[in-house]
């Protein structure tokens, strides 16, 4: 392959066709890890406004280290795979206490800060300090299993170490922050995942798939599983007009996040029973299950789940802790004061009904 006329290319097109976005116009590595995090996983219309909050009330390294975790998570609210935002919180700290507030430079030493990994100390290696380092992301490995045709699984890691290699190979010394933006560019406007539009591809005469015909069975990829269902049941447990919220330990799935207590149901257990569990495993109290308020149903990357909301009250004089197994904190507040707290996004879907109904309490 002409390594070099590849690249020309590719750099042709991408300052041409590249769509203005706000991460392009700077070179601050702050901003550019911040788009980084909010865009893994993450459509680009999706991420944008939270890109623009986060900008607009972070503006600086600094000022992200000095906010509080909720307020940083109240912020992702909806936005899922919320480790990424305590990670960026905690590498801003990070970066504020080890380093002045001064990104290191080099992407080994970016590797080294949480939730950073090679792919964005790639990204901001190359764009922010012009270092000559690849990255790979969906859209690089679709692009680079087309264009030489990869036909081993691109979920393996002997693909994965392929990729990163020829990735290697093609970022050049001069402007590899450009070439990456480029490649990564190509992937998500004209190698996209069905039906390439390799007409107007500026790398199309280099690419062995497209040569082959067969650009639409790359990349090869593993047979998916339909992901596994949990049937949840929450309680929803008023008093005095406010509600029993509590706080998920920091680590693990959703974690920092306030929700309502509750959690999976047994096999073989009704929702009234599995609620009377849960809250006597979490809270150490006995609930009386009342009716039910939603039922809702959420994907998660690994799984899906049918959410059940149940009215519910305390049996008795029994007195709700301060925290619990479940929750580092709990607390009682009202339904206006939900807007103060970051809840999963499945809850979202039943909150705005306490809102708008307190009579149903
Ligand atoms: S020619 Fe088609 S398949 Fe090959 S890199 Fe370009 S858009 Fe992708």
């Amino acid at each position: 392959m002409q390594t070099s006329a590849l690249r020309r290319a590719l750099l042709v097109w991408f300052r041409r066709a590249a769509r203005p976005l706000p991460w392009r116009q700077t070179r601050d590595p702050y901003l550019i890890w911040l788009c980084e995090v909010i865009m893994q996983q993450t459509r680009i219309d999706q991420g944008l406004p939270y890109y623009e909050r986060y900008a607009a009330r972070y503006p600086t390294v600094r000022d992200l280290a000095a906010a509080s975790e909720d307020d940083v998570l109240k912020l992702w609210e909806g936005l899922g795979y919320y480790t990424r935002a305590r990670n960026m919180h905690r590498t801003a700290r990070r970066i504020v206490e080890e380093y002045g507030g001064e990104f290191p430079q080099k992407a080994e030493l970016l590797q080294l800060l949480p939730g950073i990994g090679p792919y964005a100390a790639g990204a901001i290696a190359s764009i922010a300090f012009g270092e000559a380092v690849p990255v790979v992301d969906g859209n690089v490995r679709r692009v680079l299993a087309r264009l030489y045709n990869l036909d081993t699984c691109i979920d393996d890691p002997q693909t994965e170490r392929e990729l990163w290699r020829i990735a290697a190979s093609l970022t050049p010394a001069r402007n590899p922050g450009d070439f990456n933006q480029a490649i990564m560019e190509l992937g998500a406007t004209i190698c996209v995942p069905r039906k390439p539009d390799c007409t107007h591809c500026p790398v199309a005469r280099w690419c062995v798939a497209r040569a082959l015909g067969v650009q639409e069975q790359r990349p090869v990829r593993k047979r998916k599983f339909p992901s596994p269902h949990h049937e949840i049941v929450v309680a929803v447990i008023a008093r005095d007009g406010r509600y029993l919220i509590g706080k998920r330990p920091a680590e693990g799935l959703l974690g920092g996040l306030w929700e309502f207590p509750g959690g999976k149901v047994r096999p073989g257990e009704t929702h009234q029973a599995a609620l009377v569990r849960e809250c006597r495993e979490e809270l150490g109290v006995a609930v009386r299950p009342g009716g039910l308020i939603a039922t809702i149903k959420h994907a998660y990357t690994h799984f899906r789940i049918t959410l059940s909301a149940y009215r519910c009250s305390i049996a008795g004089k029994s007195k709700i802790p301060a925290q619990s197994a479940a929750h580092t904190e709990l607390r009682w507040v009202s339904a206006a004061e939900f807007d103060d707290y970051a809840f999963p996004k499945a809850n979202h879907k039943f909150l705005h009904l306490l809102r708008e109904e307190p009579a149903l309490f």
